[in-house]
């Protein structure tokens, strides 16, 4: 199988894959950001679902349906706040990218999106990010998969031009 990685610019809520992935907080019940987008964007059913599944711990993910979103699931994984790089944000984070794809494929997902988890109020260093973002997804997709499509969805140029030349475009 061979799956196509994409760079798109733009809000992720209006991405018509199969998965979007949601870089939440531990709590699951919503925030800022791209979590905020979300759970405007998929409307009130999904905090509700939210609120059954206890939290989510730091580089993991959990699933839940889309509701009003044009997406079947939604993945929500909580990366980890940057603090100076030596606690374990590296793996952290690639954490975030490996068990969301995992969830996926586990679903069925064909097609997901990822934003740039990390990187806004959490403070990830972008180029650092990318380079784990890209890194563990191509690590995924090497192996055995039935995802055919992953698109890292950039919230502005400055991700979209740190995003494409990392993954060999330009
Ligand atoms: P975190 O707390 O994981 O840093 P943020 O939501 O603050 O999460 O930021 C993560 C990334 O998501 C940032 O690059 C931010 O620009 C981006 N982002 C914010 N809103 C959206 C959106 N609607 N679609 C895609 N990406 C978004």
């Amino acid at each position: 199988m061979h799956t196509r990685l994409e760079v798109v610019e733009g809000d992720i809520t209006k991405l018509a894959v199969g998965a979007i992935v949601n870089a939440a907080n531990r709590s699951l019940l919503g925030g800022g950001g791209v979590d905020g987008a979300v759970h405007r964007a998929a409307g009130p059913e999904l905090l509700a679902e939210c609120r059954t599944l206890g939290g989510c711990d730091t580089g993991q993910a959990k699933i839940t349906k889309g509701y009003d979103l044009p997406v079947e699931w939604v993945i929500h994984t909580v990366g980890p706040v940057w603090n100076g790089g030596s606690h374990g944000e590296d793996k952290l984070l690639a954490g975030c990218y490996r068990e969301s794809l995992k969830l996926g494929e586990e679903h069925g997902v064909k097609s997901i999106a990822f934003p740039a988890i990390s990187t806004g109020v959490y403070r990830f260093p972008l180029e650092r990010a990318t380079r784990i973002a890209v890194g563990e997804t191509k690590r995924h997709v090497e192996g055995d998969t039935g995802i055919e499509r992953i698109v890292f969805c950039c919230f502005g140029h400055d991700a979209y031009a740190c995003y494409r030349p990392t993954l060999g475009r330009d």
